[in-house]
């Protein structure tokens, strides 16, 4: 009777599935496809599951999504989008000074899109505020006027209504919206500017509440740097933009480089966090988390541009290696990125409950609006390009992903990954929603409430998975049918 547990009055239930331990017992690499959960119970709805998660040691992001750090997926646009663009303390907005001109501000508006400049002694932040330019004082002014200084059309300090700096973002919500002005200048004891908040920001603050900020409400922002001497600059610089975690990128991260790296940041900025990797078993992982990581991705050859397994014979199905390395990581409470080999939401899910606290897409994120690179058409249909930075074309073209994929002495490049083109995909504003929702649907199927409730379920063995022959693959698609148009969402 042992393989028979009790389930209330009704009689009993045999035991069913496999636990993950079980799943992963053999010798076999299992990807995303080759297995799925079993169904649980419902008791709650789906909107309900909360999505907060590790991103590193000291990070957690409400939704478990990030872009990958390819130059057809994140540039600016993307990493906006991706942290749901809004801001808090703005603590580098265009400044002007008394002695610059209408012309100035009506330029700073074209480039910037906005109005409402802060004026200063020398037109620099820090110092002393002397009034504001809003579209309100400039707006009925003629042609000619536009050399007229700002010094005769501001509204001067002394009609200002301004918040001490120290004030929290609340006081100054309540602030701003009592004196129901757009901008709210705050500064410091000497009356020089250190900030200022702006109307529309915290509207947005109000509309996207899933946002990932920092303490002081700002974006929150990774970057990734390799490890040859010239990224211990580019490490500074974005030291000084505010980075709040750095990856190490790194097809393999398991060498004396990138611990090396990981020492040199942790020595030099203690605060700031630090994911390494690419890493596949726990072996990798040791020597990265000894070396002081607070986050690790993973993924080898898992990737949809990917050709690391042909041609280096190295890498792991990426089942198997998130499991493995989260398994192994979280004994020391480094949260792991489930990198590459993404295709659909239900790989989401699984990636998440094989113990990822996050997962990096690359494909799935590529031909956005938000990604980097202009729409072009191929046959009739809209395509935008997206290509490993292991691809020829990416390492020709671009220093960063040659430090990726190709090591200092190397005197033949190899490719490990293609240049090809995906399909118009629409705004993340869209798909990003549609992620989420179709997360949080999984969860409720599954019975897991939140993230860590998914990932506890999976440790202690509740959960259970099972394998999928060919056949069950084949059934678990679209099958049978003469025609059909397949639209998620
Ligand atoms: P995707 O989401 O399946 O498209 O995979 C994206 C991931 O593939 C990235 O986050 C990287 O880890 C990895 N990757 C990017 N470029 C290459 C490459 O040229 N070769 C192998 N892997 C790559």
């Amino acid at each position: 009777m042992a393989d028979y547990l009790i389930s209330g009055g009704t009689g009993y239930v045999p035991e069913d599935g496999l636990t993950a331990q079980q799943l992963f017992a053999s010798a076999d690499g299992l990807t995303y496809n080759d297995f799925l959960i079993l169904p649980g119970f419902i008791d709650f709805i789906a909107d309900e599951v909360d999505l907060t998660s590790a991103l590193t040691r000291k990070i957690t992001l409400k939704t478990p999504l990030i872009s990958s750090p390819m130059d057809t997926v994140t540039e600016a646009d993307m990493a906006i989008a991706m942290a749901k663009f809004e801001q808090g303390f703005i603590t580098d907005p265009v400044v002007l000074s008394p002695s610059h001109t209408v012309g100035d501000v009506l330029e700073a508006k074209m480039r910037h899109g906005f109005s409402g400049i802060p004026i200063t002694e020398t037109g620099t932040m820090g110092s002393k505020l002397v009034g504001i330019v809003t579209s309100r004082d400039i707006d009925f002014l003629a042609e000619k006027d536009h050399t007229t200084l700002l010094s005769e059309v501001m509204t001067p300090r002394i009609e200002l209504v301004v918040a001490p700096a120290g004030v929290t973002l609340k006081e100054a919500n309540e602030i701003l919206q009592r004196s129901k002005k757009g901008k709210l200048p705050i500064v410091n004891d000497h009356d020089e500017l250190v900030a200022i908040i702006a109307r529309t920001d915290l509207k947005k603050n109000r509309d996207y509440p899933l946002a990932s900020k920092d303490s002081h409400k700002q974006l929150l922002c990774g970057a990734a740097v390799g490890t040859r001497e010239d990224d211990k600059y580019r490490l500074d610089l974005l030291t000084q933009a505010g980075v709040d975690v750095i990856v190490l990128d790194s097809s393999q991260g398991n060498s004396v480089y990138q611990i090396a790296m990981v020492h040199y940041i942790k020595q030099k900025y203690p605060h700031l966090q630090v994911i390494g990797g690419n890493v596949v078993t726990a072996a990798q992982a040791k020597n990265l988390i000894d070396a002081g990581v607070d986050g690790l991705r993973v993924g080898m050859g898992c990737g949809s541009i990917c050709i690391t397994q042909e041609v280096m014979a190295c890498g792991r199905p990426q089942g198997t290696a998130v499991y493995k390395v989260a398994e192994y990581a979280r004994r020391f409470g480094v949260p792991i990125i489930a990198d590459g080999g993404i295709q659909t939401v239900g790989h989401v899910v699984k990636a998440l409950a094989l113990g990822a606290s996050t997962v990096m897409m690359g494909s799935l994120l590529a031909a956005t609006t938000e990604a980097p690179g202009e729409y072009f058409f191929s046959d009739g249909v809209r395509l935008k390009k997206y290509r490993g930075m292991g691809s020829l074309d990416a390492m020709e073209k671009s220093s960063s992903s040659q430090k990726r994929y190709f090591s200092e002495g190397d005197k033949v490049k190899i490719a490990q990954g293609v240049s090809g083109s995906i399909q118009d995909k629409g705004s993340i504003q869209k798909f990003v929603p549609y992620l989420i929702a179709g997360i949080q649907h999984g969860c409720q199927d599954i019975g897991a409430r939140s993230l860590s409730v998914l990932r506890s379920m999976m440790y202690s063995g509740e959960l259970k998975f099972e394998k999928r022959t060919m056949s069950a693959q084949i059934e678990g698609g679209i099958h049978g049918l003469h025609s059909y148009e397949k639209r998620l969402y």
